[in-house]
């Protein structure tokens, strides 16, 4: 298939490379010349505007860093014609940014009216599942879409799940990823709350994950060093998902709680406390390391 990947960064460029694997004829854009370098360099064909790589394409996959990127690149400006304008008609747009779920549904809005085919298709399994080709997609869209593109993500990724109609992936993700922000930090402060107990982390880790406090946040990421030797506490706190990443995806959560007015009170703590936790040492550190920030604060 001719598909143009446009956001050639940590995430995009991998995801690309697996797509030429697979014999796809792939064009590729970015609008930073440094990730244009280091597309070619990994053997991705670039070319001068992602006009130019939506002009030819079946497919055009974007993966940018937030939605206003999306948007903006859907629409175009005075100056610059957008992606939807110059896309052949029927064109399938995948986007598959972390974005809100209402942006979501108004890049849906704005390929439909302008006659192309569109997918959120946003993904969890950071920069190594991109590079290995292990990425969760969640996808929202028609299941006609779905099925067109099925056969392209899961040359990218691992698991591939529709999870209903525009703007549903996101939805999917941030819901999960809210749960994953509460966990993280019910876990670092049971650990933190322990260590004040005279507990052993050891002793904590092989009780809860075999008991009801069971979950990824524990028995994958545990934050604290020793009962899980791959989570990031072994290496000083080396992402795996980094604070700023969960900071972002909890701010979307928080637009989904506003639009919807759930009552959901630990969703917007955690976006409070990730939020700090980003704004200094946490930003690039794993979203774990929130942890220390605890301890530190803890009387
Ligand atoms: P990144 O900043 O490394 O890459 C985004 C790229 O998009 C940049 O290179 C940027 O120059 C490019 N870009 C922006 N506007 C563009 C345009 N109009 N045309 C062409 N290129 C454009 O970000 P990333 O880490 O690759 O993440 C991408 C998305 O995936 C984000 O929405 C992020 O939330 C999500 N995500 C990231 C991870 C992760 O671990 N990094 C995990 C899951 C999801």
């Amino acid at each position: 298939m001719r598909i143009s990947f446009l956001g050639l960064g940590h995430m995009g460029l991998p995801m690309a490379q697996n797509l030429v694997a697979a014999g796809h004829e792939i064009v590729g854009f970015d609008v930073v010349p440094a990730a244009i370098d280091a597309a070619r360099a990994a053997g991705i064909p670039v070319v001068d505007s992602g006009q130019d790589a939506a002009a030819s394409a079946e497919v055009v996959i974007t993966m940018f860093p937030s939605g206003r990127h999306v948007i903006d690149a859907y629409r175009g400006s005075d100056q610059v014609p957008g992606l939807l304008a110059v896309a052949p008609a029927g064109t399938l747009f995948i986007d598959s940014s972390t974005i809100a779920v209402d942006e979501a549904r108004e890049a849906h809005a704005l390929a439909e009216e302008a006659g192309h085919r569109s997918l959120d298709a946003p993904v969890s399994g950071g920069v190594v599942g991109a590079e290995n080709a292990t990425l969760a997609f969640m996808v929202g869209g028609s299941d006609e879409d779905f099925e067109a593109a099925r056969p392209i993500l899961e040359q990218m990724g691992r698991r591939v799940v529709h999870c209903g109609g525009a703007g549903l992936g996101q939805a999917a993700k941030v819901c999960n990823n809210m749960i994953l922000g509460i966990s993280q930090i019910a876990v670092a402060e049971a650990f933190v709350l322990g260590e004040r107990l005279g507990l052993s982390h050891q002793a904590l880790f092989d009780v809860a994950s075999n008991a009801s406090g069971q979950c990824w946040a524990l028995t994958t990421n545990c934050p604290v060093p020793g009962p899980v030797p791959t989570s990031p506490a072994n290496r000083d706190y080396r992402p795996g998902f980094a604070g700023a990443l969960m900071s972002k995806d909890l701010g979307l959560a928080e637009q989904a709680i506003d639009l919807t007015g759930v009552d959901a009170k630990l969703g917007r703590l955690a976006r409070e406390i990730y939020k700090e936790f980003a704004a200094g040492a946490g930003a690039g550190q794993d979203f774990s390391g929130i942890i220390n920030t605890i301890r530190a604060e803890s009387a």
